[in-house]
């Protein structure tokens, strides 16, 4: 069938669903190109299938896909930023990482060197997981373009900064102590938030005190408001370049039920999408959004909340990107 998409700005984008109805055909995020299909893509969405590095319940090898279904109802604009981002800069899917599932460090290597070919070219990537695991390898590939330690933002109920579980060192509990360890944070810029729920022990917070985190729990979303949890993240974060790694769980359950560690009391999804929206403007290199595990989901709604959360980051990343001069399109893909 011909695939009739949407061109604006010079860009290929998705297809158009006032002449395909949106539910036909293969899922790609948001129904753009897939990146064999454009020249170039200045914002590559990329799947990782890998969930060998969790804790509890698995299943967000399935997350990157159930994602793509979901997010066949976005539209290409945006109205909260107020940013066609499709038509702003070229946005592409690019499929989904061959990883070993058996073997965690050649998987965390095949991330990272996959990340790196993706933005060879100066594209960005945000990443739909997967365990949170493989934030590492995308910090890493990120900080290499970067040039230098990066800001980070964590969206998520748990720090993730555990040493090592049951001798294990590369695990979805232990990324952003491994990449603190590893120099690629700038640990006067990296955040938490949303955490919440009961911990092994006071360690768990000292130590990742020590390594320079801030902490916005849940609670102090629920009670100082977006506004000013903003304003604070915004004045940690300065002018660095900044990654930012969303784990669904960070959501409430009511809200993200579709995830591997669920913990009551989290922040909603309007709660999240304010908080991004608030960081509009700012160098946004790099972006995940994993734990997102479809055998525990309800009515898609975990797979819809981390869509939109794509969306949202995709459009943050697109207003601060300086749109090239397109390529000429061919409409016959
Ligand atoms: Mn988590
Ligand atoms: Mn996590």
């Amino acid at each position: 069938m011909e695939e009739l998409r949407v061109t604006g700005g010079g860009r290929l984008g998705p297809i158009d669903s006032s002449r395909i109805p949106r539910y036909a055909g293969a899922a790609t995020f948001a129904r753009l190109p897939r990146l064999d299909q454009v020249d170039r893509a200045d914002i590559a969405v990329v799947g990782v299938p890998f969930d060998s590095g969790v804790s509890y319940r698995p299943g967000a090898r399935f997350g990157g896909n159930h994602i793509r279904e979901a997010s066949r109802l976005l539209r290409p604009y945006n109205p909260a930023l107020d940013v066609s981002p499709f038509e702003r800069v070229q946005v592409a899917d690019a499929g989904d990482m061959a990883v070993n599932p058996f073997n965690i460090g050649e998987a965390i290597e095949t991330v990272q060197q996959n990340a790196l070919d993706l933005t060879a070219d100066g594209a960005r990537l945000v990443t739909l997981g997967g365990d949170h695991t493989i934030a590492l390898p995308l910090l890493r590939a990120a900080a290499e373009r970067a040039g230098s330690p990066m800001a980070m933002l964590h969206f998520d109920a748990h720090l993730d900064t555990w040493d090592t579980y049951f001798g294990a060192e590369y695990t979805h509990g232990t990324p952003f102590r491994r990449a603190v360890e590893e120099g690629i944070l700038d640990t006067e810029a990296i955040s938490h938030v949303g955490t919440r729920g009961p911990l092994y022990g006071v360690r768990d917070l000292e130590d990742d005190r020590r390594f320079g985190f801030g902490i916005v729990t849940s609670s102090d979303v629920y009670r100082k408001g977006v506004d000013e949890i903003v304003d604070q993240l915004r004045q940690r974060i300065g002018d660095r370049p900044l990654y930012v790694s969303v784990d669904i769980d960070v959501l409430d359950p009511a809200h993200a039920p579709g995830t591997g560690t669920p913990e009551a009391g989290g922040i909603t999804s309007r709660e999240l999408l304010e908080i991004l929206r608030g960081l509009r403007g700012l160098n946004l290199v790099g972006a995940d959004v994993v734990e997102v595990a479809p055998a525990y989901d309800h009515a898609e709604l975990t797979g819809v909340a981390a869509s939109h959360v794509a969306y949202d980051l995709v459009t943050l990343m697109a207003d601060t990107l300086t749109p090239a001069t397109p390529a000429p399109i061919t409409e016959d893909h």
